[in-house]
C-alpha cells in the first residue's frame, strides 16, 4: 500500500517519501516463488497503470515486473533497505528514526502512513521445539525438500499450496490441520486438485489433529483423545498471521481488541498519523488485500491532502 499511496500524494501535489526496510515490493518477492494471484491483474493495479498478464491471474513474477516499472515510471522516492525504528509525535509532526546502511537518521514529516502490512508476523503455534532449526514458515523454494519428509500445518490456502507444490517438488508431504475439514473458502483451482491427492494417498491429510510438539525428527499430534508422533524431516507452519504493528504500538496509538481504532480515512488517535492495508486489522489480516487496500492509501493521503490545501506540503 505503500506504493498505491506514494503515487496518490504525488497525484495532489504533496512531496512523500517511501522508507522500505527491503527491497520494493519486498512482500510479493518473499511469496512462495510459483504463487498465482487469486486477484485479476486490473483489481491490483495502482495509479491507473494497465497490469498486463499473460494468464486470467497474475503470476508472482509479473507482479514484481509490474509493481517495479510503476515505481519508476512514477519516479517514486522509494528509500530501500530502510527500516523504520520508530514514529514520535512532536510538536504537530513527526519524527521518523530509522536505520539504513549508513546507519541510523531521521526525518520529520506532518503526516505518516504506515503499511507494514503483516508477512513478517506469521502466527505461531505456541508449543515446544518450535524454534528448531527444521521448522519454517513459509515456502520459497521446494527443491531442499525433495525426498524429505515433511509436515505442514494449517489448512487454508498457503498450507494447500504448499502441499501442492511440495509433493510436485517430490515431498513427502503430510498435512496437519486442528478442523474437521479444510478451509471451504481455499482457491477455486487449488481445492479440487488437493482432495484427488488426497484420495489418491499422494498427500496425507490429518483432520482434527493439534501440534502439540516438535522434535528434531518428528511432530507429536494428539488427534481424537490419543497423541501420536509423526516422523518429520521439516516442518512449515501455514496459519495465518498477525498485523506487523509494532510501530503503532510504540506510539502508543489507541486500541480497540488487537486492532488500532481508526477513522473511516484511516487515521489512528494520533492525529496526522495513518495506516493503510494489514496492519490496521490485528489478526484479521484475512479480510485485507491489496483489492481493498489500495482505498485506504486514496482516503488516507485524500484527507491529507484536504488538510494541506491551502498549506505548504
Ligand atoms: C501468498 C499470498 C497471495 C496473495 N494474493 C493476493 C491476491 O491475489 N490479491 C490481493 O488483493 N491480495 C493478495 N494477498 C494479500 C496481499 O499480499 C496483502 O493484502 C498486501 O500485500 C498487503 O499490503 P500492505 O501494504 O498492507 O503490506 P505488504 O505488502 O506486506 O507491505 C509491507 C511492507 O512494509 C515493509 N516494512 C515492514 N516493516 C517495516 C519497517 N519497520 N520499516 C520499513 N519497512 C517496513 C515490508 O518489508 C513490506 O515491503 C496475498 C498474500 C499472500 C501471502
Amino acid at each position: 500500500m505503500g506504493l498505491a499511496a506514494a503515487i496518490e500524494a504525488k497525484r495532489a501535489g504533496l512531496k512523500a517519501v517511501v522508507l522500505e526496510k527491503g527491497t520494493v515490493v519486498h512482500t510479493i518477492y518473499r511469496w512462495p516463488r510459483e504463487t498465482v494471484f487469486f486477484s485479476e491483474a486490473k483489481n491490483i493495479e495502482i495509479g491507473g497503470h494497465p497490469f498486463p498478464s499473460l494468464g486470467p491471474k497474475p503470476t508472482r513474477r509479473e507482479a514484481l515486473q509490474y509493481y517495479r516499472r510503476v515505481a519508476e515510471n512514477e519516479a517514486l522516492d522509494i528509500r530501500t533497505y530502510t527500516e523504520v525504528l520508530r514514529i514520535q509525535p512532536q510538536a504537530g509532526q513527526f519524527t521518523v528514526a530509522y536505520r539504513d546502511r549508513d546507519g541510523e537518521g531521521e526525518l520529520e514529516s506532518r503526516f505518516v502512513l504506515v503499511a507494514t502490512g503483516y508477512y513478517d508476523n506469521p502466527n505461531r503455534l505456541g508449543v515446544p521445539g518450535e524454534d528448531l532449526p527444521h521448522v519454517r514458515y513459509g515456502l520459497d523454494e521446494t527443491l531442499p525438500y525433495w525426498k524429505q519428509r515433511v509436515v505442514v500445518v494449517g489448512g487454508s490456502n498457503s498450507a494447500v499450496e504448499a502441499a501442492l507444490e511440495l509433493y510436485r517438488g517430490g515431498a513427502r508431504v503430510t498435512v496437519v490441520h486442528h478442523e474437521a475439514e479444510i478451509r471451504p473458502r481455499v482457491k477455486y483451482w487449488l481445492k479440487p486438485d488437493f482432495d484427488n491427492r488426497v484420495k489418491e494417498g499422494s498427500i496425507q491429510l490429518l483432520l482434527k489433529a493439534q501440534v502439540r510438539e516438535i522434535l528434531p525428527r518428528a511432530v507429536v499430534l494428539e488427534q481424537e483423545q490419543a497423541w501420536h508422533t509423526l516422523p518429520a524431516d521439516f516442518v512449515l507452519i501455514h496459519i495465518g498471521y498477525r498485523a506487523a504493528d509494532g510501530l503503532l504500538r510504540a506510539a502508543q496509538v489507541a486500541y480497540q481488541g488487537d486492532a488500532p481504532l481508526l477513522s473511516p480515512v484511516y487515521e489512528t488517535s494520533l492525529r496526522g498519523l495513518f495506516v493503510a492495508g494489514s496492519a490496521g486489522y490485528g489478526s484479521d489480516t484475512r479480510t485485507v488485500f491489496i483489492e481493498n487496500g489500495r482505498e485506504h492509501a486514496r482516503l488516507a493521503v485524500g484527507e491529507i491532502a484536504r488538510r494541506l490545501q491551502g498549506c505548504p506540503a
